[in-house]
């Protein structure tokens, strides 16, 4: 077993910690262990951790009592825990190690949904809150203290700030603005804010302005049965709501610096998961997918499967290879920890080339100007601009190569028989053509086309690209043809 399996069986299955084999962690602390050089939290309490198969005693790691070739660190307590604000508060009720290097605080008033029936199981706030562990009116101020000495005595190296729901609508931003820029402030660390998507965009826009560095906007399913279970107020605030604030905060932050995390062996539809995912991915956020623990209210049968959860990151990680999106990305939050979800194990080498949808106005802005280049300055072929009013209905495809745009194309719904797309404006900067990008543009071209259930893909096809096109598979319809003086081809492929 290698050091990544040893990891997912960890944080599927738990720990059972032989007497005297680590110190118990503090109520609201996980223990920290490195494997092989890599964080890992596994759960080592509880019936959970009692049943598992997986020890650790003496040092080493042992599965069903035989010892297990790997190298086993236990992480001391976090050292800034002991301290005290200068009122007395102890630190460790302002904020909590997460993983090896970074720092958990919840950030503002208890969420309004965990005095509700529609709270989330899994929520660690309010019983923390309940339990005297946590201090509700913590000060900006403090947790910028928590996150200097944190950072000074326990190498943290990044800080998540976790807000509910605060009323009146988006009352929890002004929390995240002012202990960010505590925490900016007085230890110089990336934060990522966790929330709920926001009831307006524009706080996203004031979030990123504050200096956020990323943000994670969790569904925590896409099974709405399991989620109407363990996060009913999530379901109610409907899908639509979570694309829009992913959409905005990729545009505001960037791709690979908004994450999703989703919780997985809940019974739910792996379909649905992994069309989630695929959503996420194309959107530019990262599935963090996360094997469901025990925990707060959260109620689980049996342990998640580490094989299905193999599965998973193994097909979420080709995904997001496929589409440039990489965990490295991340600044900071639970995709730059690695330590509750095993997914970096599984992420490929970045290609060379990426074909992926367009992500956002910005990136369409940057594919019209290549157009443009193409289209009327270096070929002609239309005077002014080729934009022809259709470009916002329709779905771009751009292909970066060493992170710049280097080619794009767009599909329409086509407008002769049902079941056909429309593809249009293939174009390739000068500096890349001869390397293969058309025909990569084409193949995806098919393949999302294909996802989207169309029959078929129409085009009229510039002469001098029939090959290219036929090479393909597509197929010549009727005779050749001018367009602004060019002769062009109508061709068609057959995706049945
Ligand atoms: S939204 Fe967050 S803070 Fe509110 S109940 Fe759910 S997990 Fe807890």
């Amino acid at each position: 077993m290698d050091n990544a399996q040893i990891i997912n069986q960890l944080l599927c299955r738990g720990l059972r910690l032989e007497p005297g084999a680590a110190p118990m962690p503090a109520p609201g602390e996980d223990l920290v262990l490195r494997v092989g050089g890599r964080a890992v939290c596994p759960v080592v309490s509880g019936p959970w951790a009692g049943d598992s198969p997986w020890s650790l005693a003496g040092g080493s790691l042992r599965f069903a009592g035989e010892p297990v070739e790997a190298t086993v660190e236990v992480l001391p307590a976090p050292a800034f825990r002991a301290e005290s604000d200068p009122a007395g508060v102890p630190l460790g009720r302002i904020a909590r190690r997460y993983g090896a290097d970074g720092l958990w605080a919840a950030v503002g008033p208890t969420c309004l949904f965990w005095a509700s029936p529609n709270r989330c199981a899994f929520c660690l706030v309010g019983p923390a809150r309940e339990a005297g562990q946590d201090l509700e009116d913590k000060t900006p101020l403090q947790v910028g203290l928590a996150a200097a000495r944190a950072k000074e005595l326990d190498q943290v190296a990044h800080v998540m700030l976790v807000a509910g729901l605060v009323p009146p609508a988006g009352g929890e931003i002004k929390h995240l603005i002012a202990c960010t820029q505590a925490v900016k402030g007085a230890a110089g660390l990336p934060v990522e804010a966790v929330l709920l998507p926001p009831a307006f965009t524009k706080d996203l826009k004031r979030l990123a302005k504050a200096g956020v560095d990323c943000l994670d906007l969790s569904l925590t399913s896409f099974d709405p049965t399991v989620l109407s279970r363990i996060a009913p107020a999530k379901l109610g605030l409907g899908l639509d709501r979570y694309m829009e604030a992913w959409a905005e905060s990729v545009r505001l932050l960037g791709a690979g610096h908004v994450s999703c995390t989703i919780l997985v062996g809940l019974g739910e539809d792996s379909d649905q998961t992994l069309e989630g995912c695929h959503l996420l991915v194309e959107m530019g956020v990262i599935p963090l997918i996360t094997p469901a623990r025990p925990g707060g209210e959260m109620e689980l049968p049996a342990p998640p499967d580490p094989e299905y959860l193999a599965g998973l990151y193994q097909e979420v990680a080709v995904y997001m290879r496929d589409h440039g999106l990489s965990l490295a990305q991340a600044q900071a939050g639970a995709a730059r920890s690695g330590a509750y979800s095993a997914l970096w194990a599984w992420e490929l080498e970045p290609p060379d080339l990426v074909v992926r949808p367009l992500r956002n106005p910005d990136e369409l802005k940057t594919a019209l100007a290549l157009r443009h280049r193409v289209f009327v300055e270096e070929q002609g072929i239309v005077q002014d601009t080729d934009q022809d009013g259709s470009d916002d209905e329709a779905l771009h495809l751009g292909a970066w190569q060493g992170g710049e745009l280097a080619g794009v194309l767009r599909l329409l719904a086509g407008d002769e028989e049902g079941g056909l797309l429309r593809l249009g404006r293939l174009a390739v900067r000068q500096e890349s053509r001869g390397r293969g990008m058309a025909s990569e543009l084409l193949t995806q071209a098919a393949e999302q086309a294909r996802r989207r259930g169309a029959e078929g893909l129409t085009a009229a096809v510039q002469a001098a690209n029939v090959p290219l096109f036929a090479r393909l598979g597509w197929q010549k319809r009727g005779e050749p043809f001018a367009i602004h003086g060019w002769e062009h081809q109508e061709m068609s492929l057959d995706l049945g």
